[in-house]
């Protein structure tokens, strides 16, 4: 059987548009698909139903063409996908990984208080200086867990990161990381840094970790370049891969633009956009050319 050639994909989220970083992860995206002879595919990450919206994805692609970053024809979007997720967090239930918890932000909040001051020192945060999940609702009992669901008490659903562990202990948990080159080496990862993360929140049956593993695995996406925000999160990602019985792609890793004051560039911060730099008057050739993409 021929190899198959190389997947990639670029990802963003339709809550807003796009900045200059978004624009250097799809330029590089691109570079490396050409690069290495593979194909670019376009995924919309809309499971947030209340901040995305179509005239964002429409924004989106707009300045996508604009720059000149061309996609296969075939875009998946997330909010069309939530059976697939379903029957993932469903796989997950019925090996016993994942419990409800119906604690709000706020009572967590309070929780991870409690301990510190129980402890007297401070509780312990993931790679991303969130407080871990103290675990109130990991020792629930079942009929009531099932009780309160049923009833139609608001939850998420959590990954008990301990019997994920458990199942998957004597397999190695590592992906390969790439460099533009090609180079590759092998970077082992340690999840359980992560606690019990939300698979699935209230609203929607999925999660940015879930739905990012399901959808790399359905488009057979064998390379990921994206920021290096997301780095550690990719632990997580691993371990759901070999739980699921899902290929682990490939990972690149990029740095991350900052503005003016050295501030990564964020949506959130209303950093400019693209659409300000266009209407300014920049070119996409300026634009590229500012990002090292000639
Ligand atoms: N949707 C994510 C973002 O806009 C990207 C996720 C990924 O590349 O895995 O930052």
């Amino acid at each position: 059987m021929a190899p198959s050639s190389p997947i990639f994909r670029f990802a963003p989220s339709p809550n807003g548009r796009l900045h200059l970083g978004h624009a250097y992860s799809a330029l590089l995206n691109q570079r490396l698909a050409a690069r290495f002879a593979g194909e670019l595919l376009l995924r919309i990450e809309d499971i947030d139903l209340t901040r995305c919206r179509p005239e964002f994805e429409q924004g989106i692609r707009d300045d996508l063409a604009w720059l000149g970053v061309s996609f296969a024809p075939a875009v998946r979007r997330q909010s069309q996908h939530f059976d697939d997720y379903r029957r993932a967090l469903d796989r997950l239930e019925a090996m016993g990984l994942v419990y409800p918890c119906f604690c709000s932000r706020q009572q967590v909040k309070e929780a991870v208080g409690r301990c510190e001051a129980e402890g007297g020192i401070p509780w312990q945060r993931d790679p991303d200086g969130v407080p871990l999940y103290p675990g109130t609702c990991r020792g629930l009992d079942e009929a009531e867990a099932r009780r309160r669901r049923e009833a139609g008490e608001a939850h998420v659903l959590r990954l008990a990161m301990d019997r994920a562990l458990a199942r998957v202990a004597g397999e190695s948990l590592a992906y390969r990381l790439f460099d533009e080159a090609g180079e590759e080496c092998e970077i082992a990862v340690d999840p359980a840094r992560w606690g019990d993360v939300v698979l699935a929140r209230k609203d929607v049956p999925t999660s940015y970790h879930l739905s990012v593993v399901i959808d790399d695995a359905l488009q057979g996406v064998s390379h990921v370049v994206r920021g290096e925000d997301i780095e550690a999160a990719t632990e997580i990602h691993v371990l759901l891969q070999c739980l699921l019985d899902l290929p682990t792609p490939r990972y690149h890793f990029h740095r991350l633009l900052g503005d003016e004051t050295g501030q990564k560039l964020a949506k959130s911060r209303l950093s400019r956009s693209l659409a300000d730099l266009r209407a300014d008057g920049a070119t996409p050739e300026a634009i590229r050319r500012q990002l090292g993409f000639t």
